[in-house]
């Protein structure tokens, strides 16, 4: 293939993929935007295996095929639970590309460089090769976490900015070794022990991060994987891939910003690690908080119905139930009845960034009864009744109410301020954060105990 087709398949590449972002902006024009994507995706591949790859097809191909099948299987497979971690180990291999095609591109015989230019592209394999180590440990850490493989506490090292700090050195010391080194011919052990240090600080990064400030750790883990791999098109010259992976990264940036600020934490806190707690172990509001209300679906249905604002607040246990089809359900029959019900969704409700909007799009709920958390906080004292659906965390007073509590400072959705709360969910365990919650000891708080398909099925009987 000439060389103008591959760039004129580049660049509307690149622009597929602008128009991909834009699109997945908002849930009315995500499908197109996946659409953009794809389209984007599979020009971009074919004009690279027929216009930059020149040899070693049968070996490209076989990889191609293994690893379309085991996408194909994964994306089948894989609840809607599992995406955030599914995501997280995607990246993880992002992250191991960059590493390895790095090494390649350092020890292949047949690239050679000089003068500047070698200096040039050893920073560039250097660079792809940290970022990419970084991110790789670093996923793999927040998989284990979100899986629940690994526990959710925070570990904190007594000395553990220092032992940040004395990695980074290491990194930056070997990273000048390996330049000097390389011009000399050789470099290999000191990019061997700045790979080292790069993994053991993923590792030690995503370990002291707590809980509670998880996503933000996934959004920032998914902007390391863009610049892994821009790093990565640098170093192969490839220019889409360079586009390709900015995108990645400073969405991914934008998206950490934009986490933060729905968690009100400042992002170099959140990297410096040690807030949040195990997703197991109640923390915060010791002691005795009084009785718990426990209502039936009956119950539940009567203050439904005889109700003229309702709120709707899903979180993580929504997505575990997959109870999203049945609340689509309930929304339209009350709906019908002449009641104003409408959606509240917490930028951080469920286990990844649009968590919710996507459930509730699947279930094809309006778009325009679904509201983002500042749009609707206010309107709480005007709501007859709030639904909480395996929501916790989202909905915890604590984090305005205790200044020690491990999601203090978290803005909350405020369903107390309303007449009546009904919270669905199956015992009183705590939410991700592992913070006990005092809206379910609250005198206008019912509880509605069971797993939320199983209940909402029963109230929409009633109703
Ligand atoms: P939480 O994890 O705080 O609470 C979920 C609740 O759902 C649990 O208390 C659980 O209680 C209940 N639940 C679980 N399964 C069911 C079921 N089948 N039926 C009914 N209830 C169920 O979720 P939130 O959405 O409120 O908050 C999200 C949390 O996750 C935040 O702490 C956030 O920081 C964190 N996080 C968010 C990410 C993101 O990007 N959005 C990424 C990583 C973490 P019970 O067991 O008693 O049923």
């Amino acid at each position: 293939m000439p060389e103008g087709i591959v760039t004129v398949a580049y660049i509307a590449a690149t622009i597929l993929f602008i128009l991909a972002l834009g699109g997945l902006s908002h849930p009315e024009t995500a499908r197109r935007g996946n659409l953009y994507g794809i389209i984007g995706m599979s020009i971009a591949m074919l004009a690279t295996i027929f216009g930059v790859v020149t040899a070693n097809y049968l070996m490209l191909i076989a990889g191609l095929i293994a690893g379309g099948i085991i996408g194909l299987i994964l994306a089948r497979r894989v609840q809607m639970t599992q995406m955030p971690e599914l995501v997280a180990i995607l990246h993880s291999l992002v992250g191991l590309a960059a590493v390895l095609v790095g090494f390649v591109n350092f020890l292949d015989p047949e690239v050679h460089y000089t003068g500047v230019e070698l200096t040039i592209h050893d920073v560039e394999t250097y660079l792809g090769i940290l970022i990419g180590a970084v991110t790789f440990s670093g996923s793999v850490i927040a998989f284990g976490k979100l899986s629940g493989k690994i526990g959710g506490a925070p570990l904190t090292l007594p000395a553990r900015h220092w032992l940040n700090l004395a990695l980074l050195l290491i990194a930056i010391w070997y990273g000048y070794q390996f330049v000097v080194q390389s011009a000399a011919g050789g470099g290999l052990v000191p990019l061997l022990i700045m790979t080292a240090a790069a993994l053991l600080f993923g590792i030690h990064m995503v370990m002291a991060i707590g809980g509670a400030d998880m996503p933000v750790v996934v959004s920032m883990l998914n902007s390391y994987s863009g610049w892994a791999a821009a790093a990565t098109g640098f170093m192969l010259s490839n220019d889409l891939l360079i586009v390709t992976g900015a995108l990645v990264g400073s969405s991914g940036a934008i998206l950490s910003y934009i986490m933060c600020r729905a968690m009100n934490r400042r992002f170099l806190a959140v990297i410096a690690g040690g807030f949040g707690t195990a997703g197991s172990a109640a923390v915060g509001t010791g002691g005795d908080q009084g009785e718990v209300v426990p209502v039936n679906a009956m119950e539940a249905a009567n203050l439904l119905v005889g109700s003229k604002e309702i709120m709707i607040v899903p979180g993580y246990g929504m997505a575990v139930a997959q109870a999203q089809h049945i609340v689509c359900e309930i929304t339209k029959i009350l709906r019908d009845k002449g009641i104003n019900v409408r959606f509240g969704i917490h930028p951080v409700a469920g286990r990844m960034p649009g968590h919710m909007n996507v459930l509730l799009a699947e279930a094809r709920v309006p778009y325009d009864i679904v509201f983002e958390m500042d749009e609707i906080n206010e309107e709480f004292p005007d709501i007859d009744v709030s639904i909480v659906i395996g929501a916790n965390d989202i909905v915890n007073p604590s984090a305005q109410e205790e200044p020690d509590s491990p999601i203090a400072g978290m803005p909350v959705l405020e369903v107390w301020k309303g007449r009546t709360t009904i919270v669905l969910k199956r015992s009183m365990a705590t939410g991700y954060a592992g913070v006990q919650n005092p809206l379910f000891f609250k005198d206008n708080t019912r509880m509605l105990f069971g797993d939320a398909r199983e209940s909402l099925d029963e109230v929409l009987m009633e109703i």
